[in-house]
């Protein structure tokens, strides 16, 4: 299944709840702008190197729009509009101002040197400066990029527009970063699990965790779970998988794993198969890696009670419906992994107000979000009796709608309004 028809599959099951009609559907399912332009520079040896970029921007009417920007060889127009309707409705669970938007630049960064990757981020922003902006379009890392790609975007933006560090999120602090942004889709996702937990009458303290990717999703994640006194009890990065029933030593494995370069070889734990990481013997999994990995292949096996989704799109709908019907809790990406765009959001907050906040306000006010976002997912979820994922969604349309409603669309039934009309 293509990366827009599972997200549209989500969609539907959602919509179909809030009866929303073909209006409207078709409105919010439809992207506003993709756009597509060829970056040509010169490399290191002379040759002309021609990438392709895109952008995505799916709908703004709550706000302007907001997403990564990826950089990958393959980077598929397909999977960027379906992660760019993701973000609509994340911005909208999070109840942040802002709508959804996706890019990518076709290229390979690690087959490229610092100079031509600065040489290809220029020439996309010389592209598309125009489409993006503090109040249109505001991109952020994601795969492949970090945040020297979005410290040469706001100097090159900053060449036509004058100094505007608020066009992205994810800088480095020295150029109006926020603190905590690193730390903070790892910091969210602890915060989802202990209100998950606590849900199901269950302490963080001694819940056995299974976690897959040791990145920058991963390895935050793990920090924040094994500092609450969880057990890691395994985890893989692209390397294998690695077990330890009695815990893993998160500070010991960032340690190796920076030294190293990888998890593989870690002495604090055994090697297991690395497809055994999903389906090992713990009471939550944390897929945090990459999308479709959890599959009508090997969903009847996973032992967990509850999947608290920290990648992207981790779970084929397939999958889905299975674990629904198994009684197994998803908290989905829409809501568990947004503490990213949160602390975006709060980083734009801080450029545009130019006040820099401490991390201690910066995390309380994440916790803030991402509790208020729990509490009406499951007010969803139990008002519709449905699983979180179609509450999520139906919280992040609903809200959606009604903007665009508001907004102008007029004889759409989201469009009531109580009180005096003229
Ligand atoms: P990353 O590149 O920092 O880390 C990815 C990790 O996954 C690495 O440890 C890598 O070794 C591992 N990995 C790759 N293939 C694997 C495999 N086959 N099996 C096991 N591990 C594998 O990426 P990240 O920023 O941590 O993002 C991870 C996921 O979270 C992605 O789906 C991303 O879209 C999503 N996400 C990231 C953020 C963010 O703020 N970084 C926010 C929201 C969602």
């Amino acid at each position: 299944m293509r990366a827009s028809e599972a997200t549209n599959y989500y969609f539907q099951r959602a919509a179909k709840h809030l009866g929303l009609g073909p209006r409207i559907e078709t409105v919010l399912m439809t992207p506003r702008r993709e756009v597509k332009v060829e970056i040509v520079v010169e490399l290191d040896s002379g040759e002309l190197g021609v990438f392709k970029g895109f952008r995505v921007q799916h709908d703004n009417s709550r706000g302007p729009m907001k997403g990564g920007l990826r950089y990958h060889h393959e980077v598929d127009p397909d999977e960027v509009n379906s992660l760019a309707s993701l973000m609509t409705w994340k911005t909208a669970v999070a109840n942040i101002p802002y709508g959804g938007a996706k890019g990518g630049v076709n290229c390979d960064p690690s087959k490229l040197s610092h100079s031509e990757l600065q040489k290809v981020t220029r020439a996309f922003v010389d592209e598309i400066h125009d489409i993006i902006g503090p109040g249109l379009d505001i991109p952020a890392p994601d795969m492949g990029s970090n945040s020297q790609t979005m410290a040469w975007i706001v100097d090159q933006y900053s060449k036509y527009h004058g100094w505007t560090p608020a066009v992205v999120t994810g800088k480095p602090i020295e150029l109006g970063g926020s603190e905590g942004r690193e730390q903070a889709t790892g910091q969210g996702l602890f915060f989802a699990a202990e209100a998950v937990l606590a849900d199901h009458g269950m302490d963080i303290k001694g819940s056995r965790f299974a976690i897959q990717g040791f990145g920058n999703v991963g390895t935050w994640a793990a920090h924040f779970i094994h500092n609450a006194g969880a057990k890691i009890v395994a985890l893989s990065d692209l390397s294998g998988a690695i077990a330890n029933k009695q815990g893993i030593d998160i500070a010991a494995l960032m340690r190796y794993s920076r030294e190293n370069g990888s998890i593989s070889g870690f002495p604090g734990a055994e090697a297991i198969a690395a497809e055994a990481l999903l389906t090992s013997d713990c009471d939550v999994l944390l897929p945090a890696a990459l999308g479709n990995v959890i599959t009508s292949e090997n969903v009847q096996d996973i032992r967990a009670r509850i999947i608290i989704e920290g990648a992207n799109g981790p779970t084929t709908p397939e999958a889905d419906e299975y674990l629904i019907k198994k009684g197994i809790t998803v908290v989905p990406d829409i809501f568990a992994n947004a503490g990213g765009v949160i602390v975006s959001y709060f980083e734009w907050v801080q450029n545009v107000q130019q006040f820099r906040w401490r991390l201690e306000r910066v995390n309380q006010e994440l916790k803030l979000l991402m509790l208020d976002a729990y509490s009406e997912i499951r007010s969803q979820a139990k008002n519709n009796e449905c699983d979180l994922r179609t509450a999520a969604f139906l919280l992040g349309i609903s809200r959606v709608a009604r903007a665009t409603a508001l907004r102008g669309l007029e004889n759409e039934s989201f469009c009531m309004i109580d009180g005096p009309h003229n």
